[in-house]
C-alpha cells in the first residue's frame, strides 16, 4: 500500500475510535502528514502496524476526584492518566489542572509526548495527565485536598520504574509537593516518582528554568544557522506561567528584548522590556492577574483578550500559553511584521494553518515537540539524578540541557534533509522522534 494510503487509512481508524476528541486528531494528522517518507524507506514499519499500534494507548486510566472545599461542600471532579507507549522507559509526561481538560486534551499532550521524549536522547516512554479541576481562586488547603485526592488513586498506577508524571498548566511546585507527600505516605516509599519536586526533598536545579531556557537555547541554534542570534532582537511571548517566565529570563540573558507577556484575560506590552521581577512577583508569589503589571509600570499598556499579542510587532515570536492560540490571521500578521522565526514554547500553540502560512513565508518554524523539551529533558535528568541520590550542579544540570537542545536541533534539521524536507523542522522532529521508537517497537516484538 502506498504511504499515503497507510497513514490516510490510520488516520481514519483514530477518527472513529476516538470520536470528538479534535485535538488529538488534530495532534496525530500534523505526525501522520509527515511520516510518508519515512514509511517508504522503511516497509517493515508498515508490514508491523507500527503507526496503528503508536496510536493507540497502551492504557487508559479515568477516575473520580472526590474532595471537600472550604465552605464544607463536597465537589467531584475527573481525573485520568493516559499511558500512552512505554517502547523507550517509563512513561513519562506532565499533569495539567484546568477546567477544559478531557480525555482528547490529555491524549493529544500524550501523543505528541511520545516522539519529545524520544528526541531528547534519554530513556522515557510516553504519558500525560490531567484533571478539568481549577486550581484558580481556590486556597492552598483546597488545592491540597484535591491533590491528595487525585493521588489517592494514581499513585496504584505509577511509580519510578513504571510511570513518573511531572507538572504542567496548573501544576507547579506547590501541586507536585501535595502529591508527592501523598504518594509517600500511601505507598511507604520515598522514590523518584514525580518530577519538579521541591530542591530540598529530590528536586533538580534548572527544572523549573528548564522549558523556558530550552525554547529560547533551540531557537538560538535556529538564529545561528541564519548568520543571527537573540541580540538586539524584538521578541513577543505569550503567557505569564512557567515556560513564558524563563523564555523571558534567557532571552534577556541573550540581550533580546521581551516587550508582551500575558494571560487568559489579557495581554501587557511594555515597549521598555517586560520587568521580569514584577511578572515573577505577581504570578509566583501572589498569584495574581497579569494587568496588575501596569499599576507599577506606567508605561505598559494592558489589553483585554490575548489574541493581539501576535498583532505587536517582533523579530520572533514565543508562543507559550496554551493549544491553538495562533491561528493562520495571527500568523499572517506575524509575517506582515518581518518576524523570522516562531517557537512553540506551549504544545500545539500553533494552528495547521498558522504552520502553512510560516512553511509558505520561509518563517523558521520550530515545533513544540522539539522547541519545549527542554521541560522533560531536565525530568529525565532529575530521574538519573535520584535514581543515584545525588544532585548535580546548577551549571552542570544546565550544559546538560544546553547539549541536549542543541542535539535536538541538528537531529531535527537532518532528518528534515535526510528525507527530502530540508528546512521542514516539522517534519524532521516528527520523523526523527518516529524512527527512534518505531525501531524499538519492532525490536521488542508485537506488543
Ligand atoms: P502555567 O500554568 O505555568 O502557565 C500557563 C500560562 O498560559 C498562564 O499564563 C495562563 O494564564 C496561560 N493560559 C493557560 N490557558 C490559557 C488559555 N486557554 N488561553 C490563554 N492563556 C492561557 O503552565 P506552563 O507554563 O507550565 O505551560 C504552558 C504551556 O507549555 C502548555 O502548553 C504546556 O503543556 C507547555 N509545556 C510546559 C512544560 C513545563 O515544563 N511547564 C513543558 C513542555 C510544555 P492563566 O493564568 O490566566 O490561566
Amino acid at each position: 500500500m502506498a504511504a499515503n494510503n497507510v497513514t490516510q487509512a490510520v488516520y481514519e481508524q483514530v477518527l472513529k475510535r476516538n470520536p470528538g476528541e479534535s485535538e488529538f486528531h488534530q495532534a496525530v494528522k500534523e505526525v501522520l502528514d509527515c511520516l510518508g517518507p519515512a514509511l517508504e524507506k522503511h516497509p517493515e514499519y508498515v508490514e508491523a502496524r507500527i503507526l496503528d499500534r503508536l496510536v493507540e494507548p497502551e492504557r487508559q486510566i479515568i477516575f473520580r476526584v472526590p474532595w471537600q472545599d472550604d465552605k464544607g461542600t463536597f465537589q467531584v471532579n475527573r481525573g485520568m492518566r493516559v499511558e500512552f507507549n512505554s517502547a523507550l522507559g517509563p512513561y513519562k509526561g506532565g499533569i495539567r489542572f484546568h477546567p477544559s481538560v478531557y480525555l482528547g486534551i490529555v491524549k493529544f499532550l500524550g501523543f505528541e509526548q511520545i516522539l519529545k521524549n524520544s528526541l531528547t536522547g534519554l530513556m522515557m516512554g510516553g504519558g500525560k495527565g490531567g484533571s478539568d479541576f481549577d486550581p484558580k481562586g481556590k486556597s492552598d488547603a483546597e488545592v491540597m485536598r484535591f491533590c491528595q485526592s487525585f493521588m489517592t488513586e494514581l499513585c496504584r498506577h505509577i511509580g519510578p520504574d513504571t510511570d513518573v508524571p511531572a507538572g504542567d498548566i496548573g501544576v507547579g511546585g506547590r501541586e507536585i509537593g501535595f502529591m508527592f507527600g501523598q504518594y509517600k505516605r500511601i505507598r511507604n516509599e520515598f522514590t523518584g516518582v514525580l518530577t519538579g519536586k521541591g530542591l530540598d526533598w529530590g528536586g533538580s536545579l534548572v527544572r523549573t528554568e528548564a522549558t523556558g531556557y530550552g525554547l529560547v537555547y533551540i531557537m538560538d541554534e535556529v538564529l545561528k544557522d541564519m548568520g543571527q542570534s537573540f541580540d538586539g532582537k524584538t521578541v513577543t511571548v505569550s503567557g505569564s506561567g512557567n515556560v513564558a517566565i524563563y523564555a523571558i529570563e534567557k532571552v534577556h540573558q541573550l540581550g533580546g528584548k521581551v516587550v508582551t507577556a500575558s494571560d487568559s484575560n489579557g495581554l501587557v506590552y511594555d515597549p521598555d522590556g517586560i520587568k521580569l521581577d514584577t511578572v515573577k512577583q505577581l504570578k509566583e508569589v501572589e498569584r495574581k492577574r497579569i494587568k496588575e503589571y501596569v499599576t507599577i509600570h506606567k508605561n505598559a499598556k494592558y489589553t483585554e483578550g490575548c489574541t493581539d499579542v501576535w498583532g505587536v510587532k517582533c523579530d520572533v515570536a514565543l508562543p507559550c500559553a496554551t493549544q491553538n492560540e495562533l491561528d493562520e490571521e495571527a500568523a499572517r500578521k506575524l509575517v506582515k511584521n518581518g518576524c523570522v522565526a516562531v517557537g512553540e514554547g506551549a504544545n500545539m500553540p500553533c494552528t495547521p494553518e498558522a504552520v502553512e502560512v510560516f512553511h509558505e513565508n520561509n518563517i523558521l518554524f520550530m515545533p513544540g515537540k522539539a522547541a519545549n523539551a527542554g521541560g522533560v529533558a531536565v525530568s529525565g535528568l532529575e530521574m538519573a539524578q535520584n535514581s543515584q541520590r545525588i544532585g548535580w550542579t546548577f551549571e552542570k544540570t544546565d550544559s546538560e540541557l544546553k547539549n541536549i537542545m542543541v542535539t535536538i536541533y541538528n537531529s531535527t534539521r537532518q532528518a528534515a534533509e535526510e528525507y527530502g524536507c530540508k528546512g521542514n523542522f516539522v517534519a524532521g522532529a516528527n520523523i526523527a522522534g518516529f524512527t527512534k521508537v518505531a525501531n524499538a517497537m519492532l525490536a521488542q516484538g508485537l506488543v
